[in-house]
């Protein structure tokens, strides 16, 4: 390792422990929405530098140093999902802040995998799963049954088939997944507790005859009958089947 590269890394280690302190008292919704808003920047502008560095060691072949950037840039990610959450919630948007939140969760379960950083742990902790429960009502998640051809491998571009790399695993900073399907569909939908995708979820629900109830604020809202095909028997809901994000780390 060169001198300057030992330097800039321990520069930036410093800054990313004091960036956690620094979260411990302003990450709440307490601290006004402008202060989140800021903070939420900070981060974000902040793990995008990380993102180089992880880039850089992955094209040195550097596997060690590539898995902690990506185990501090989904630190500090899962933090700027944090703070979105908390400015959906102040402003009335439960739905957006709900995925905020699946985001954060989804970025700290792979910032642990990817480089378990005891120190930034012991500083700033946060356990989403339990934050879910108190600030959210228990929802329904929704799970389709889909069929696809075969994709490719984020890792190498080649087809999944026709490489060794195992989809979930992490290589050199960045998490091998299938992608890239040219058709896919969906065979049936089910309501289930423990989804394969939490972002999948039923939004809103309506006994027949009745207005529209939204899960998150339980408030009604009007049924259209000009705009929505009614059903005068059944229960119906309405909801997320299906996202098209890139789960965190798997594009480089
Ligand atoms: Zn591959």
């Amino acid at each position: 390792m060169s001198q300057k590269k030992y330097v800039d890394l321990k520069k930036g280690r410093s800054a990313f422990l004091e960036t956690l302190k620094q979260c411990t008292f302003r990450l709440n919704p307490a601290t006004s929405t402008r202060l989140l808003r800021n903070l939420s920047n900070q981060l974000k502008k902040f793990s995008a530098n990380v993102r180089k560095v992880k880039i850089a060691a992955n094209a040195k072949r550097d596997e060690d140093l590539a898995n902690e950037m990506l185990g501090c840039q989904c630190f500090l990610d899962a933090l700027s999902f944090e703070a979105d959450m908390w400015i959906y919630l102040k402003e009335g948007e439960p739905e957006k802040a709900w995925g905020a939140l699946v985001d954060a969760e989804e970025n700290m379960a792979l910032s642990k995998r990817a480089y378990d950083d005891e120190e930034a742990f012991s500083i700033f902790q946060r356990n989403y799963l339990e934050m879910e429960k108190l600030l959210f009502p228990k929802l329904k998640f929704q799970s389709a049954a889909f069929y696809h051809d075969p994709g490719k491998c984020t890792i190498c571009d080649k087809k999944m088939a026709d490489c060794d790399h195992i989809p979930g695993k992490i290589y050199f900073g960045q998490v091998c997944l299938e992608y890239g399907f040219k058709t896919m569909g969906a065979e049936h939908v089910a309501l289930v507790d423990e989804p394969h995708d939490r972002k999948c979820i039923m939004v809103k629900y309506r006994a027949p005859g009745e207005d529209w109830v939204n899960i998150f604020t339980g408030e009604t809202e009007p049924f259209d009958p000009a705009k929505e095909k009614d059903d005068q028997e059944h229960p119906m809901v309405s909801g997320i089947i299906m996202t098209f994000d890139f789960p965190p780390g798997t594009k480089l």
